[in-house]
């Protein structure tokens, strides 16, 4: 192809020859939701864009532009969280996929910025696979839990801790403010018990919007864990490619 990978730096004729040649898209999705005072509300999509359009230009394949709205009113009361309802962020993103089967694509790899969307999102492959569209979900930090294990503590693992800025200040050092990282320790809800999952919000469990430790943030950790994780997405985009959209059709009645 021709060097370009970002759909929305593409006319409408590079995108004809893209298409014609290629069934496979990356759509990046996030969120715009309080990351605690040290991160950027951007946090999540900003994150998704960078490691989307990375694996986009190692793989050669198409990269949507951002979604940067989804479902997090669990947010909420921290402002500037801009949440939208489960089901309205799944019929969008099934529209933008359905615009892509249009065009002839039958796989597309969707690059989560936001645990909160993959309920949705899993909704939404399982729907899309009936139409013969394959959708996978890429979620960086899981990949980064399993391929680097002890490079954080699990509570450094959690929204808006030490591993989500390390990220940020890998990526956009301008964008943290080292000097309002906090460490929280999250508030246990009376009605807590195992077995049970309750409707809570992150203002029940914390004052900062921070789930556990966020003050041992290092750039250096960042890049490996950025590193790692957009190694792990191209091995998967290209398998992805590689595989023919009609094996990956549900199978029929045995
Ligand atoms: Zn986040």
């Amino acid at each position: 192809m021709f060097g370009k990978f970002l759909l929305y730096e593409m006319s409408w004729v590079e995108a004809k020859k893209y298409f014609a040649r290629n069934d496979i898209a990356i759509l990046p999705v996030g969120s715009t939701e309080q990351h605690g005072p040290a991160n950027p509300l951007g946090t999540d999509h900003l994150v998704a864009k960078v490691i989307a359009e990375e694996a986009a230009k190692r793989t050669k394949v198409l990269c949507l532009p951002t979604v940067p709205f989804g479902v997090s009113s669990h947010h909420r009361q921290y402002w500037g969280t801009i949440f939208v309802s489960p089901r309205v962020f799944k019929a969008y993103i099934k529209d933008v996929c359905l615009a892509l089967y249009y065009y002839g694509v039958r796989k597309v790899v969707v690059v989560n910025g936001h645990g909160g969307n993959l309920a949705a999102l899993s909704e939404v492959a399982r729907e899309l696979r009936e139409r013969g569209l394959f959708l996978s979900i890429f979620q960086w930090w899981t990949a980064s839990a399993k391929l680097l294990p002890n490079i954080f503590t699990s509570e450094e693992r959690l929204h808006a801790s030490a591993e989500e800025t390390s990220v940020n200040l890998a990526l956009f050092p301008q964008l943290v403010a080292t000097s309002k990282t906090v460490n929280e320790e999250s508030r246990k809800h009376p009605t807590r018990a195992e077995g049970v999952t309750l409707p809570l919000d992150t203002a029940d469990f914390t004052s900062y919007g921070v789930w556990g430790k966020s003050t041992t943030a290092s750039t250096n950790k960042g890049k490996k864990v950025l590193k790692t994780v957009i190694e792990e997405l191209v091995r998967h985009v290209e398998a992805l490619k590689k595989a023919r959209a009609t094996d990956l059709k549900s199978k029929s009645l045995v």
